[in-house]
């Protein structure tokens, strides 16, 4: 599975936003997007104003970054949002919400998405009942995600959930702290997603 693995605050500087991929280290005085709000490169430092078009792509590539989509799969995600009833620009965030590395990472077992999505590859969660290891997967209402079993003894997992404790999960998302799962109670509103995402941009882009 092809996957960006270059330096991620790179991305943030590129975009000139937090897109929170490190985990605690978005929180801390160590945050490159805190220290250096500049794009990479030579003259990142400059200041362009960038055109219709380019605000347009730069807020699809945000998206894509902040959710840890590449191109293609982002584009069937925009193509199902499309074909859903309702606003594409808001069908296509509560799709991208709605992905099972999101749904654990919102319900506080990892520290950023990247984490969330190791841990569904290395088989740590089940989906009512069942092992899963796809991070793209979609969730539905009603879907209860737990930790497996067998993992519950590991360090790593142990250490998370001392985490969990003291994280918060969006009202979507009923967590057991204690029995380590997380139940959809309903699909994602878009109200619900606390980012700053300009959608309709993506919308003109796709459109043209
Ligand atoms: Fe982005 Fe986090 Fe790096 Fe800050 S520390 S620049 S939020 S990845």
């Amino acid at each position: 599975m092809a996957r960006y693995t270059g330096p991620a605050c790179k991305l943030c500087r590129r975009e000139g936003t937090k897109l929170f991929l490190k985990g605690d280290r978005c929180l801390s005085g160590k945050c490159a997007i805190d220290r250096r709000n500049t794009a990479p490169g030579q003259h990142g430092a400059a200041t362009k104003k960038l055109r219709e078009y380019g605000m347009q792509l730069r807020e699809k590539e945000k998206t894509k970054r902040y959710y840890g989509v590449l191109e293609r799969q982002f584009v069937n995600y925009f193509e199902e949002a499309d074909r859903t009833k309702g606003m594409t620009g808001e069908n296509l965030i509560c799709l991208l919400e709605r992905r099972l590395d999101n749904v654990v990472y919102r319900m506080g077992m990892a520290a950023s998405r990247k984490e969330a999505r190791q841990l569904v590859l290395h088989g740590h969660f089940t989906l009512n009942g069942k092992k899963v290891n796809i991070p793209s997967l979609i969730v539905k209402a009603g879907d209860v995600i737990s930790v497996k079993e067998a993992s519950r003894a590991s360090v790593k997992i142990k250490a998370l959930a001392e985490e969990l404790a003291t994280k918060s999960a969006p009202k979507w998302l009923d967590v057991d702290k204690n029995g380590l799962s997380v139940k959809v109670v309903t699909l994602p509103a878009r109200d619900d997603v606390d980012f700053e995402f300009n959608e309709q941009l993506i919308v003109e882009l796709y459109s043209k």
